[in-house]
């Protein structure tokens, strides 16, 4: 080690010293939030390089987000200069990616294969279910989507899922059908960038080899929250001679419903024979009113690893709880105390508003906006998921390959052709007849629908052909412009905003290929694409060619299917904002691993959070518990706990009675801004209606951001999900409901869930609630003093 190094461990605890220098050996570092985990994995990365031991070609580590990944290789950067573009960062899914594109022929996809988010998947199910002529009401699209997701998860392909009655040999068959459906179109969704990589993975042998070979270290931060799926990914590329360094915090572990599993540390432990585990229980993170706040909610979760957290920071300033009457109130307050802070002279992304629910946001933004300060959403609706923006992406992935139905669909008749549904569904019949995409279908269609369709197809062909010679950020001007979109906008009445993100999507194309090459300005590049040549590695075993992915990117994806990849892989940053200095607002979910100097939790209400859906079961209410962990460890100086009494969500005004987790906190690390009432009675009686806002696999369709990595999760469907049972506080009483007049198995309507029938009453007066089974939006409570449901008469 030459004396102009920087001393990497310096500032190290002995704990931490110890960790970072193991040797190559599997290691588990077990620990609280904010005790340096991710610190310790990154400067390990540096440490390892910096002495010789590997070079950055052999590390691979994982991270949860993209966001994450930026900032680990922005620190190495600053830690030593090394060239980072050798080295495997990124999310499961963006290495996945990586490998898949490196090695598509052995993957069986096309070069060009699509990723498809999770509104397209949905939509990919809907057009299948459609064509296959299964009934939506008793097989709902979300929840077919989900089975499938779930399945692969647990790397079961169709063939694999045990099915034991007629209706789950249906969703079977749709899984079949739907992976049938993927293949010709060319597409994958997310579970399926993981699976198809471990299947390329298992079955060929010397591509095992390779990168066993490879990847001497592999580091996992935030392992808690690993599926069964990313856990056998990781084992075969561990093979039996990297050394695994795995750091992760059983008290963090917030996706269980999406299918991680805690269990896999202990697997862990087991499996590769770990005989280093580290526990880091001093936390550099927060003062001590914080943490003492965090240590004595969690210690009410039964199931825990058990660990504690201590600090030297002293205990700062007590934790600011504010009760408000409305959700405008709440947001006042939080933008007054913002403005405070600013004017103390903290920069607006030290500040953070969390919520539960991504629905949270909107009166928060609304208030924002009107203090004038500019304001970051994560996890909301993200740029690349933009109306527009997805319109123009799905013409850029049609030059890039037509047979992505999806993509067609979409814009076949945006801005409009003439070409309507019915037209759309004989091409899909004929498309199925010939077994082909329904692009490759057109010319087999006759009559006008023929011929508006041949002009599209025409459309297409010659945008691929005259962009060839363009660069990226031309290509896309040219595409916007060609397909009518600019000229469709330009005269929509609100499309003024819609131009500027289409003319944003050019300068985000620019990025992306940037002069810089690999640099943090086009972040994605280090997870999505192959970086720059080191050589090209050819094993012909088994008459395989095996190309590493480190190979010129012109081998293996082309600049615009790097961007198509970057588009839908990118997570929660908002471009259209980027670099300028904001205020943070994400879900409790997207803000794992962050911190901020402040921090509002918001909407600490029962029903919301813990959210109801989790509320019912011990395990759900558990994970609720390990999310306000999460969210308290994010605040550095000063944290602010917020509720209200009543407020609007999904056209509903909700009453509401505050968090149970109040009265799990220190007493006397609390501040009670306003005066703290006794809660009325609380609302208890659930236990009758279990199993209500689940789907049927048990799981809860509880509002979950994304993305967490990359906003895979159940956002949208949650978000119908969210309204039925209302708490109903003593209050409530005022607003009269007598007599409800309404009985069992009466036809009624609902302003949001469409024609329902009613199947259950209960309660009186303003405590009075029916359950109705929705044709479309299945079985809800209703509060009957809230819900406006109208008779149908017949
Ligand atoms: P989380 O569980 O929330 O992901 P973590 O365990 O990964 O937390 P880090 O984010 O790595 O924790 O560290 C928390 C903060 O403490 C960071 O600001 C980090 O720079 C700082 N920190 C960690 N170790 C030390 C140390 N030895 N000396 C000073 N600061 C430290
Ligand atoms: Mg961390």
């Amino acid at each position: 080690k030459s004396p102009s190094m920087p001393d990497l461990l310096a500032n190290l605890n002995p704990e931490q010293h110890a960790a970072v220098t193991l040797p190559d050996e599997p290691a588990l570092i077990l620990a609280g939030a904010g005790s340096g985990k991710t610190r310790v994995l990154t400067t390990r990365i540096a440490w390892l390089i910096q002495t010789g031991q590997v070079s950055p070609n052999g590390i691979l580590a994982v991270t949860f987000t993209n966001k994450a990944a930026k900032e680990m290789v922005a620190r190495l950067q600053a830690m030593m200069p090394i060239n980072t573009r050798g080295m495997w960062i990124g999310t499961f899914h963006g290495l996945c990616n990586r490998m898949l594109r490196a090695h598509y022929r052995d993957a069986a996809l096309p070069q060009t294969f699509q990723i498809l988010d999770m509104a397209d998947q949905l939509s990919a199910v809907k057009r299948l279910m459609k064509a296959l002529n299964v009934d939506d009401e008793k097989y709902p699209p979300k929840s077919v989507v989900n089975f499938i997701n779930n399945a692969k998860e647990q790397g079961l392909r169709p063939q694999q899922v045990e099915a034991t009655d007629s209706f789950n040999r249906k969703l079977v068959e749709l899984y079949e059908a739907y992976d049938a459906q993927c293949q010709r179109e060319g597409v994958v969704d997310f579970a399926e960038l993981l699976l198809r990589c471990y299947e390329l993975l298992s079955m060929s042998a010397p591509l095992r080899a390779h990168y066993q070979a490879r990847f001497r270290h592999i580091l996992v931060d935030e392992f808690q929250d690993t599926n069964r799926l990313q856990y056998a990914w990781l084992k075969m590329l561990a093979g039996t001679q990297a050394a695994v360094f795995a750091v992760g915090d059983d008290d963090q572990s917030i996706y269980a419903f999406r299918g991680a599993n805690v269990g896999n540390m202990a697997d862990f432990e087991r499996e590769f024979r770990v005989q280093h585990l580290i526990k880091l229980e001093q936390n550099y993170r927060s003062h001590g009113h914080i943490l003492d706040s965090a240590n004595t909610l969690i210690a009410n979760n039964a199931r825990r690893l058990g660990k504690n957290l201590r600090t030297d920071a002293g205990h700062g300033e007590p934790v600011r709880v504010y009760e408000a009457a409305t959700d405008t109130q709440e947001a006042n307050f939080i933008v007054e105390e913002i403005r405070a802070l600013i004017n103390q002279g903290h920069a607006r992304s030290e500040m953070a508003v969390l919520y539960r629910s991504n629905a949270q946001s909107r009166v928060i933004e609304h208030t924002l906006v009107g203090a004038g300060l500019p304001y970051r959403v994560y996890g909301g609706l993200r740029f690349f998921e933009r109306q527009e923006v997805k319109h123009a992406l799905a013409y850029l992935r049609l030059i890039d390959n037509p047979n992505d139905d999806t993509a067609f669909v979409r814009v076949v008749n945006f801005p409009t052709r003439g070409i309507g549904a019915r037209s759309l569904e004989q091409l899909a019949d004929v498309a199925r007849l010939h077994n082909c995409s329904m692009a490759a279908a057109v010319p087999y269609t006759t009559g006008k629908a023929g011929s508006s369709l041949g002009a599209f197809s025409r459309l297409i062909d010659r945008m691929r052909a005259e962009t060839l010679p363009l660069s990226l950020p031309e290509t896309v001007d040219y595409v916007i412009r060609e397909s009518g979109l600019v000229a469709h906008y330009e005269t929509e009445r609100e499309g003024e905003d819609r131009l500027e993100n289409l003319q944003e999507l050019i300068n985000a194309a620019a990025a992306f290929v940037g002069e810089e090459g690999y640099g943090l300005n086009a972040p994605a590049r280090v997870i999505a694409m192959a970086p720059n040549a080191s050589r090209a590695l050819e094993i012909d075993a088994d008459g395989l060619q095996v190309v590493d992915a480190d190979a010129p990117v012109a081998d293996s994806m082309t600049p615009l299917a790097g961007f198509l990849s970057h588009a839908s892989l990118e997570a929660g940053d908002n471009q259209a904002q980027a670099g300028q200095d904001a205020v943070q607002l994400m879900t409790i979910h997207a803000a794992k691993g962050l911190e901020f100097t402040a921090v509002f939790i918001t909407g600490l209400e029962e029903g919301l959070f813990p959210h109801e859906n989790s509320a019912l079961e011990q395990d759900g209410l558990e994970e609720e518990r390990r999310l306000m962990y999460v969210a308290i460890t994010r605040a550095k100086e000063r944290l602010y706990l917020s509720f209200t009494q009543s407020r609007m969500l999904h056209g509903q005004t909700r009453y509401n009675v505050r968090s149970r987790f109040f009265d799990e906190l220190p007493p006397e690390s609390l501040k009670w801004l306003t005066p703290k009432t006794e809660p009325g009675a609380r609302w208890g009686g659930r236990s009758d209606n279990a199993g209500w806002g689940r789907d049927w696999f048990g799981r809860s369709g509880g509002e979950r951001s994304d993305d967490g990595g990359r906003g895979e999760s159940g956002r949208r469907g949650a978000d119908e999900a969210y309204t039925g049972n209302t708490p109903l506080p003593a209050y409530a009483d005022k607003q009269r409901a007598a007599d409800t007049g309404f009985k069992v198995g009466q036809a009624v309507f609902h302003t949001k869930f469409g024609e329902g029938t009613i199947t259950a009453l209960e309660g009186t007066g303003g405590d009075a609630r029916a359950q109705v089974n929705f044709r479309r939006n299945g079985q809800k409570w209703l509060a009957l003093s809230i819900a406006k449901l109208q008779p149908i008469e017949d």
